[in-house]
């Protein structure tokens, strides 16, 4: 990389002020500091700050994914229709994915990731056992056509991201692969500086069973997680699972009652009403599934996960009812209980229903609720899932510790595919024995734009960025206070060979503007070292140096001033 700028060639001009729609510090920050300029909403351009730094990244990534075994490939954006629609993406990405047509009317999409290109690659060319494993990744621009693009750089519509995929003979080598890979990945957001959590997920549009995401932790990110205060478990919410509780004992049954409750279709309003706390009120939420009708069932004081409910009716689609569905079925909304309901509906229970007994619970009339409601008694259930939404303080699903909940921003996802975009693809390789078996796949993804948001977004201060040095665009700043005399520009210039020399990254600030400016823009861009020389420093030979991240400042000879900013360096996070 090339060592030496100036300030007053850089193409790059700083803001004071943020536009009105960037909302979280990355997007500010990124922008004010010259890093990225937008063109529409969510797709933006480097600048060469922000490049130098993203290019930091792509090394980074690129040394460890070379040293893991991969191999790197470069795959095209523009893709063909036919095979997404094989593996049914085509349809069940929708409107995310950017689709155009050519001039002979052929159906193309811009790449949101690359299994459909890559499966049918290797399944042409590496088609005997012999040949596996093989680990191919590229770095390329990715698209997604987000409904409403935010955030800056996080929820962007145009992304840079590293995608791999492993090809093995079985699962066992395909484990082994996807460990090998997930030590990389680890490696990759331990260089980059990043506060992360290796958190188990849900596998989302991807397909396949293990799978986990790298959350950077921030408290702007758009997802939560659960995690262990033990360390011994972590999940994305939308994945997570926490310790049912043990059944009840049998004990005394109430009888079956029903209870007026005019007007009162709320836990809370028939709660208040009753004097009986939620934990003792039983919710039924109705759900359609391609058609039919499932009742969820859940203790009233927690919250069914949408996400699980659509994993247990996999692959039917699921949505909750809306009020027209309430009309047809001849259903009271607000007032449905389980006793009694046909059995045509799917009735589904959470496991934490096994502990409790004697509910409160709708009785399938308007303004009126049951009360001393019993399972088998009174109502079946005709499956139990884990279908709860994970909540501060649950029990581990481990080790029965408490449970956190934290925010963080996807910035890595590995997945087990197993042989999901293989057996549709027909992707075959001849096995040892002579039969014809489909590859067993792992896919590993990681987003470089975001890493360089979320770092910004775990690095800053009021004064602007304060990067890790593995990402920051130059290492050393040189701030000449006084460009009008001459011994403070002479020494400047000195220092900034002399660091060159050291292999220092440097940029030396040599506009013609104030000190204050220079500080504040210092700052504000984050170089991790600041060597400022002043009017009255030079005059006595020393040089005063400044840590960006910790504020630490001291006093150096001016002729030891070079290596002194290295020593900072070498020292500083
Ligand atoms: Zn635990």
């Amino acid at each position: 990389m090339l060592h030496l700028m100036r300030m007053s060639k850089l193409f790059a001009r700083t803001l004071r002020e943020a536009p009105a729609e960037a909302d979280v510090a990355s997007h500010q920050l990124l922008i004010r500091a010259a890093y990225i300029r937008k063109l529409m909403a969510g797709v933006y351009t480097w600048l060469p700050l922000g490049w130098r730094t993203l290019r930091k990244v792509e090394r980074i990534i690129r040394e460890e994914m070379d040293g893991a075994g991969a191999q790197e490939v470069r795959m095209p954006i523009v893709l063909p229709a036919e095979p997404w629609k094989v593996t049914g993406r085509w349809q069940t990405y929708g409107d995310l994915m950017f689709k155009l047509k050519d001039r002979h009317d052929r159906e193309l999409g811009l790449g949101p990731t690359q299994e459909e290109v890559v499966t049918p690659l290797v399944a042409a060319e590496f088609t005997s056992y012999r040949d596996l494993p093989v680990n191919l990744y590229q770095i390329e621009w990715k698209y997604r056509d987000e409904f409403r693009p935010r955030f800056g750089l996080l929820r962007a519509r145009e992304f840079l991201m590293k995608d791999a995929y492993s090809f093995d003979r079985d699962e066992e080598r395909m484990g082994a692969s996807y460990t090998v890979m997930v030590a990389a990945y680890r490696r990759i957001f331990d260089r980059c500086g990043l506060d992360y959590r290796v958190v188990e997920a849900d596998p989302g549009e991807i397909g396949g069973d293990v799978n986990h995401e790298f959350m950077a932790v921030a408290p702007v990110g758009e997802d939560q997680f659960v995690y262990c205060e033990n360390g011994d478990y972590s999940a994305n919410l939308e994945a997570a699972t926490a310790r049912p509780p043990e059944p009840v004992p049998d004990g005394d049954r109430d009888p079956l009652a029903v209870v007026d409750t005019p007007g009162r279709s709320s836990i809370q309003a028939v709660s208040e009403l009753l004097g009986r706390p939620p934990d003792q009120m039983l919710k039924c939420i109705l759900y359609d599934a391609a058609g039919r009708t499932v009742a969820v069932l859940i203790p009233g004081d927690r919250e069914v996960n949408d996400d699980k409910v659509a994993r247990v009716m996999w692959p039917a689609p699921v949505r909750l009812f809306a009020d027209e569905d309430f009309e047809a079925r001849r259903l009271s909304k607000g007032f449905v209980g389980p006793q009694g309901l046909s059995d045509d509906i799917r009735i589904i229970a959470d496991l934490s229903v096994r502990a409790g007994r004697n509910w409160v619970t709708g009785a399938n009339e308007v303004d009126r609720h049951v009360t001393g409601a019993n399972l088998d008694r009174d109502f079946r259930v005709d499956r139990w899932e884990d279908v709860a939404q994970v909540r501060e303080g649950d029990p581990c699903p481990r080790c029965g510790g408490t449970l956190r909940l934290a925010r963080g921003m996807v910035v890595g996802h590995t997945y087990q595919l197993g042989t999901r975009y293989s057996k549709p693809l027909k992707a075959m390789f001849v096995d040892k024995d002579g039969t014809e078996q489909p590859y067993q796949m792992g896919c590993y993804g990681i987003g470089l734009t975001r890493i360089v948001a979320a770092a910004a977004e775990q690095f800053n201060d009021g004064g602007g960025l304060k990067w890790p040095q593995a990402l920051a665009p130059y290492q050393a700043v040189i701030i000449p206070t006084n460009m009008d005399l001459p011994a403070v520009v002479e020494t400047s210039e000195r220092l900034y060979e002399e660091l060159a020399a050291l292999s220092v990254e440097v940029i030396l600030d040599d506009r013609e503007e104030s000190a204050g400016v220079k500080f504040a823009d210092a700052d504000l861009v984050g170089f991790p070292v600041q060597v400022v020389v002043g009017k009255r420093g030079t005059l006595s030979g020393t040089v005063d140096l400044k840590v960006r991240a910790t504020g630490e400042r001291q006093q150096a000879p001016t002729d030891r001033g070079a290596q002194a900013a290295r020593d900072l360096l070498a020292a500083a996070p």
